[in-house]
């Protein structure tokens, strides 16, 4: 039987949140149960053309596509004695680090292999989306990098050559971007809050890949504020045009909920709206240029009823629904038992924030664009 053009597979166990950092840490596993049960109290996980599927764990011989294998050891050793530090503070090990990133990077796999096999057009993966973790280091609330070694993994065992990368996510995706810097089977595009005002500090337009690759790597940086006029500006004049160039043969989301306006990390002034926008792009493209191979990662994202919402409307727009704007009330208790905060009733942002008066942000966005437009369109 033919797969359906909107038929999605999420792929999630209890197991995923075994990721955790602790109480104080700003990543909570919490988001990843509320997703999925929000999924679930809007009916979403007895449609017919979305199906769960449990994750796999990933093995080492998996690890060492893209992680060195003494970087491997040294998180083995701290996952063991559950303490230390995995990079320079934001990172800490605990006991069984190792064990549950190689849970998370295996559901990523999961993902591809449905997507990349043809049993599924398109895979999401909210655990992963770990785009800060280095070959050789740990960074960023990241360990190990599930993009990025998915990206390997497309290379060596379906000889894949044309692979775009899209990250979303407030924070410039570093690992995967630096890992691939001369890499020419990667159409790298990232757009993220400017590196001078937001961690990891990279991600300047002239940073544009190296030798093959130069051209490959778009890094579109946002100044705080910015809204969803000028972030759909950016995105709907580049990425259809840079996306018809390079036509890949698959496409890598991730899809980091920290960008949204209400995140307790970040300046962006993105609404769900933004969100919307970039999956249904993403989405057509996806079917016009990839047979629908699509694979999304979850990512950052700190205010856990946006990670929610911003997740469960980019599936709508993957599965072409629209009309679950309430959030329903089975959830709404579960998030005030787990969170303790009270929650607004709708999905969807209803006054979308507006940066149409900024001269400095349109400015910034109109220099970026003419940018790439002369030296890459
Ligand atoms: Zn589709
Ligand atoms: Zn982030």
């Amino acid at each position: 039987m033919a797969i359906e053009l909107n038929e999605v597979a999420i792929i999630y166990d209890d197991s995923l949140s075994k990721y955790d950092f602790g109480k104080m840490h700003p990543l909570k596993p919490e988001r990843l149960k509320l997703t999925f049960e929000l999924l679930r109290s809007i009916g979403y996980l007895e449609k017919p053309n979305i199906s769960v599927f449990n994750p796999k764990v990933a093995k080492e011989e998996e690890l060492v596509l893209f992680h060195s294998e003494s970087y491997i050891e040294t998180v083995k050793k701290y996952s063991d004695i559950g303490s230390g530090l995995l990079d320079s503070g934001d990172t800490p090990a605990f006991k069984e680090c190792f064990e549950s990133t190689c849970i998370i990077v295996g559901a990523s796999l999961k993902a591809l292999e449905l997507v990349a096999d043809g049993k599924t057009h398109h895979a999401f993966n909210m655990s992963g989306g770990l785009h800060h973790a280095f070959k050789n280091r740990a960074s960023g609330f990241c360990i190990f990098n599930d993009p990025a070694i998915c990206i390997e993994f497309l290379k060596k065992e379906y000889d894949m050559e044309r692979i775009l990368y899209l990250d979303i996510d407030a924070h410039h995706g570093d690992g995967v971007m630096y890992g691939f810097y001369s890499d020419s089977t990667v159409l790298d595009i990232d757009f993220h809050e400017d590196g001078n005002h937001l961690f990891p500090g990279t991600g300047f337009v002239y940073e544009l890949g190296k030798d093959k690759a130069k051209g490959l790597k778009i890094n579109f940086p946002l100044p705080p504020g910015t809204g969803d006029t000028q972030y759909i500006r950016g995105f709907r004049e580049l990425v259809p045009a840079l996306i018809d160039k390079f036509k890949p043969e698959i496409m890598l989301m991730q899809c980091g909920a920290d960008s949204h306006y209400d995140d307790r990390l970040t300046h962006l002034n993105l609404s769900t709206n933004m969100y919307s926008e970039v999956a249904n792009t993403i989405h057509k493209l996806a079917h016009k240029y990839c047979n629908g191979k699509l694979i999304m990662f979850g990512g950052g994202g700190y205010n856990l009823f946006n990670v929610s919402r911003c997740w469960t409307v980019i599936l709508n727009e993957i599965i072409d629904e629209k009309s679950n704007i309430d959030v329903p009330n089975s959830w709404r208790i579960l998030y005030k038992k787990i969170v303790g905060e009270p929650i607004p009733t709708h999905l969807y942002d209803e006054e979308m924030p507006s940066d149409e008066i900024d001269d400095r942000i349109i400015d910034e966005v109109t220099k970026n664009i003419e940018y790439f437009k002369s030296n890459i369109l």
